[in-house]
């Protein structure tokens, strides 16, 4: 790819501190991990923080965690990537899927009461592309009914919601660190919750159910090796001190490509002021207008690619994932504005070091593929 759709950020700095482990005694279970939980819980504001291996690890022991279980229902959004709803299968739990908002492609929080029953039990929120969804309304419908909150803020970091931090919010919320994240830790992730029993049950299940008050073979639960090496958290510790100046630097690409798509009368643009809240720029994602169908998005993507261009089509429905289809038996229809929405949006490279040149490149690519008819 000439222009990538994303791209690492990694200092000379950071490459340091991953040396600065190597030469250390310790690899994992180390200091690096300690200092690397403290500096994220004090960033999102929250009591505790455990590191885990992936975002996924993170959400399949939140779900552990609160005791989701065969039978339990639990309410959350089609449009995402598949873990969202995959760590529930893990459990099997039943992941029940309330359609989006076209605006802020995050669940319709109008819609999730329609779809609580008696066997509902939590609601895994995700942050989509960053954008914080509505958690004044998503922990009043929780508090009536008496459900759990997971923020799946694996695409959100920093991202903020009246004032509060993504992943603070709810019962507890989890960030990942795969290197098209906003910082990265090659791979990893971090529960982050104000609940004492939920961080003592993922620690104790990240490191195969070892109860932390016994000996190293004391197993009390079935558990995991979900664990964060020290490697990983050194290079975490330096690229959250930089996130700040990342995420302004993402948010200033994202400025630069909707002041030049402005006037392009074939796309919808992502906002990016809005009044209760701070978007963390995970992706930039554009949504060709309604006219336009599946597949002349796809030829537009396929165009793109073939001229060195990068683009992801950002995301197709979890419920139309052919394991979904197969195992509940979902179909086109089921969910129409996600569908809509998946059908027409479109990637565009994002990364950190993007240059205006390339910025302009791929606009104008695009531009020239949406007239052609
Ligand atoms: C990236 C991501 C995850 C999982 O992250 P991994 O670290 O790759 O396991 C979960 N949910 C969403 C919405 C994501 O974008």
């Amino acid at each position: 790819m000439k222009i990538p759709l994303a791209a690492p950020d990694i200092s000379e700095n950071e490459i340091n501190a991953v040396v600065e482990v190597l030469r250390s005694p310790r690899l994992s279970l180390g200091p690096k991990l300690k200092e690397f939980e403290h500096s994220v819980a004090e960033y999102a504001g929250t009591k505790h923080a455990v590191a885990v291996n992936s975002g996924t690890s993170g959400l399949h022991l939140c779900v552990r965690a609160l005791g989701l279980k065969a039978g339990d229902e639990v309410i959350t959004t089609p449009f995402s990537f598949i873990a969202s709803a995959n760590v529930l299968l893990y459990e099997k739990a039943l992941p029940v899927f309330v359609d989006i908002d076209l605006k802020t492609l995050n669940i319709d929080a109008n819609k999730i009461e329609g779809a609580i029953t008696a066997k509902t039990r939590a609601i895994v929120i995700v942050h989509v592309f960053g954008r914080p969804a509505p958690m004044r309304e998503i922990m009043e419908i929780a508090d009536r009914y008496n459900l759990k909150v997971i923020e799946d803020a694996c695409e959100a970091i920093g991202a903020e919601y009246e004032n509060r931090r993504a992943a603070s919010i709810g019962d507890a919320g989890v960030f990942a660190f795969y290197p098209n994240k906003q910082i990265t830790t090659g791979e990893g992730g971090m529960i982050v919750t104000n609940d004492d029993s939920i961080a003592e049950q993922a620690e104790m299940l990240r490191n195969q159910g070892r109860d932390a008050s016994s000996e190293w073979f004391e197993h009390i639960e079935l558990g995991y090796n979900y664990r964060l090496s020290d490697i990983n958290c050194a290079l975490g510790i330096e690229q959250l001190k930089r996130l700040e100046f990342i995420l302004n630097q993402r948010e200033s690409i994202a400025r630069k490509y909707n002041a030049r798509l402005l006037n392009n009368p074939h796309l919808i643009l992502p906002d990016i002021d809005f009044s209760n809240g701070r978007n963390s720029w995970f992706v930039y994602v554009v949504r060709l207008k309604e006219n336009f169908t599946r597949a002349r998005r796809d030829s537009i993507v396929g165009e793109m690619i073939r001229a060195g261009i990068g683009c992801g089509r950002y995301f197709a429905p979890i419920h139309l994932q052919p394991f979904y289809v197969k195992t509940f038996g979902f179909k086109p229809g089921d969910f129409p504005v996600a569908e809509h929405a998946a059908e027409r949006v479109i990637a565009l490279p994002f990364f950190n070091r993007i240059t205006n040149e390339q910025i302009e490149e791929v606009c104008a690519t695009l531009e020239k593929l949406c007239n052609q008819q």
